[in-house]
């Protein structure tokens, strides 16, 4: 017997056929004897829809948000899982399995108060621990929990990962199983790259470079919690037969595990490439080469919740002038220019220069950690290619490349190839 977390994605829940199938996958479980909890999204386009509904409404005048009071948003988004967590239920009991939904705010799941991108700060789990333990399933809402000022807060997009995680942490789950449209964690988004594999293992720190640089198969937050926490969680399939063998082995389900380091006995160099689309680059030309100017800058950006991203800062020829370019995401660029233009005596600088439309990509892996010229490989491949590159960052096991966003395929692709990651 094990205590399991169950998550099922958008594409996993989004038709009545597709919850009655997803409500098989967790019989065979309780059918096994294990204790099961299951988070959902919303069915799969939902939460666009909602989030579009939001948008269109005016601004409330005087607020300081950008477009709509943010608790009404998260009260509308939030409404897409009460429905599939409802649907799933019902589902659960006609086949004979003892189920209740439940939202964020009734187990209680609390959060911070950043309406719209909120953390999660506690679970109290004790009743849906006891409803579990005597053999009822417990169905949440993903991607929600309650504020410090009582209100539903939602946990950003893609945040049923979250729940998830958060949920198998407070229920000291044996297992966090995060149901999915495809089989696994692969070494690049198979999408893009139909020569991409699937990854038996990947340990928790490529798993967070990846999602964060853009692989949404899994939540950022997520997989800090899962490492945090230490929670065992895999990566695998709604789509397949729930009934097929193997599907209920408790040690070595199909997918992906994200685990530790020291878990994963052969490391590659690369490990896997991931993308991020909609990135804008800003350029402030002949800026004021002294000393507060950065703080000048990203200060005020970072004080309107401007996610600045990739810095690239010239060193001045004569010591007085120098360029400074950035990237934002593409949908904050008016209100970065915005916010830059009101500062723009106290910095100094001639021109701004921005584009939209770009793509950053990149290669991820703690071998790089050892191994030297990975970086050069990559510049290589791209140039091969006729790819300019615009921008680059690197950490100990990262190298992000800024490109034209019209290469993206081209380069993901060529970077797969190059590190030998099609190749089984
Ligand atoms: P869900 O609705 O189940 O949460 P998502 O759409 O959020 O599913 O995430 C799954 C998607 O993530 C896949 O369909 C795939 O296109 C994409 N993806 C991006 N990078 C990867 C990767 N490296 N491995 C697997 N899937 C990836
Ligand atoms: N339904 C939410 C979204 O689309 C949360 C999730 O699917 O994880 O972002
Ligand atoms: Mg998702």
């Amino acid at each position: 017997m094990a205590r399991i977390v169950m998550k099922f994605g958008g594409t996993s829940v989004a038709d009545l056929d597709r919850i009655r199938n997803v409500a098989r996958h967790v019989k065979r479980e309780v059918d096994a004897g294990n204790e099961v909890a299951v988070v959902v999204s919303a069915m799969s386009g939902k939460t666009n829809e909602l989030v579009g509904w939001a948008q269109q409404m005016p601004k409330v005048s005087g607020g300081n948000l950008p477009f709509y009071d943010a608790r009404e948003y998260d009260a509308i988004v939030a409404s897409g899982e009460q429905v599939s967590a409802g649907l799933l239920a019902i589902a659960l009991q006609s086949m004979g399995v003892d189920a209740r939904s439940w939202q964020g705010w009734q187990i209680p799941i609390k959060t911070d108060n950043a309406h719209g991108a909120a953390r999660i700060v506690d679970i109290d789990a004790t009743t849906l621990i006891e409803r579990i333990a005597r053999g009822q399933v417990a169905v949440v809402t993903g991607f929600q929990g309650i504020g410090p000022d009582n209100r539903i807060a939602t946990l950003g997009r893609g945040g049923s990962d979250t729940s998830a995680v958060a949920v198998a942490a407070a229920v000291k789950a044996d297992r966090c199983d995060i149901y999915t449209d495809v089989d696994g964690v692969y070494t690049t988004d198979p999408r893009i790259e139909p020569k991409a594999r699937r990854l038996s293992k990947i340990s928790f720190e490529e798993m967070l470079e990846m999602a964060s640089l853009g692989a949404k198969v899994l939540q950022v937050r997520s997989v800090e919690l899962a490492m945090v926490h230490k929670v065992r969680t895999f990566v695998r399939s709604s789509f397949d037969d729930p009934d097929a063998p193997g599907m209920g082995d408790p040690d070595n389900p199909p997918g992906t595990l994200i685990c530790d380091e020291d878990e994963i006995v052969e490391q590659q160099v690369v490990t896997g490439i991931a993308y991020a689309k909609d990135e804008a680059q800003i350029s402030l030309r002949r800026v004021a080469d002294r000393p507060g100017v950065a703080a000048g800058i990203f200060g005020p950006l970072a004080e309107a919740g401007i996610n600045v991203d990739m810095i690239v800062q010239n060193i001045s020829e004569d010591g007085s002038r120098t360029d400074m370019t950035f990237t934002v995401p593409s949908g904050d660029v008016v209100k970065a220019l915005a916010v830059l233009e009101e500062n723009r005596e106290e910095l100094g600088f001639d021109v701004i220069q921005h584009e939209t439309g770009m793509v950053k990509v990149s290669v991820i892996g703690i071998g790089m950690r050892s191994h030297a010229g990975v970086a050069a490989t990559a510049f290589n491949a791209l140039s091969e290619r006729g790819i300019n590159i615009r921008a680059i960052t690197t950490s100990e096991i990262k190298i992000s490349i800024l490109i034209d966003g019209a290469y993206a395929e081209l380069a993901v692709r060529a970077l797969h190839s190059v590190y030998g990651l099609d190749k089984q």
